[in-house]
């Protein structure tokens, strides 16, 4: 029992600070939220509908895949139907992120599909999704077709005019693979203008080339970011 209290408590802490990660680094400002899945239930943790960037550990909801809040007080961010229903849909997942950031919203803007241009974009190499439906995901049916994009290895959907949502092993991983995703989405937006706009100029990496540099999103390389990017809202 005492074991399940520390893990919690850690599990809590890294959500919170996920939240707030996301605010900092600008992926989000008043909307986005970040969850994870508590180890060996059917429930995820989730931060009350505030701003990212006030998430606190102890006062995060517990909600069920049916979108239920069944521990904690407060009302659910109302997208809670992207987590609900992409912890569903894989059992692989521990950590989901969703966020707006600007340089990925541009991106799906112009139909402009994510290259990778850069080290940290690398594990994206194949792996970004696509959603073309706009609006919040506010319904169970729509966490449901967001997750859909989601379920054949990829492990990030662009949502047109919309943001981002990045699905992992865990949190952290989550939390790191979305701030790597906007950097990705904003160089490649900065070579397509340094180039006229001819996206044929850009050198995106080969699938190849991609593969020599999967471990950006591995264990050593997510460690050294969350400690930098918790660093700066503990
Ligand atoms: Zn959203």
């Amino acid at each position: 029992m005492l074991r399940m209290t520390v893990d919690s408590t850690a599990l809590r802490r890294d959500v919170a600070l996920a939240n707030r990660i996301l605010e900092r680094s600008g992926l989000s400002n008043a909307f986005g939220h970040a969850s994870a899945r508590i180890p060996g239930t059917q429930t995820f943790l989730l931060p009350t509908r505030r701003s990212p960037g006030l998430a606190e550990a102890a006062t995060l909801l517990v909600v069920d895949f049916d979108g239920a809040v069944v521990a904690g007080d407060g009302t659910p961010n109302s997208e809670l139907w992207i987590h609900a229903r992409l912890y569903a849909s894989r059992s692989d997942l521990g950590g989901v992120v969703h966020a707006h950031p600007e340089a990925c919203v541009c991106l799906t803007g112009i139909g402009e599909p994510h290259r990778v241009v850069h080290n940290q974009g690398a594990p994206f190499h194949g792996r970004v999704a696509h959603y073309d439906d706009i609006g919040l995901i506010r319904t169970r049916t729509l966490g449901d077709r967001v997750a859909q994009t989601l379920s054949s290895g990829a492990i990030a959907t662009m949502m047109r005019g919309h943001g981002i949502t990045t699905a992992c092993a865990d949190v952290r991983t989550a939390t790191v693979a979305a701030v790597f995703l906007e950097e990705s989405a904003s160089l490649q937006l900065r070579m397509l203008h340094a180039a006229g706009g001819d996206g044929a100029r850009i050198r995106a990496y080969t699938q190849d080339e991609a593969r020599l540099l999967d471990d950006q999103l591995g264990p050593a390389i997510v460690s050294r970011a969350w400690e930098y990017y918790a660093g700066l809202v503990a």
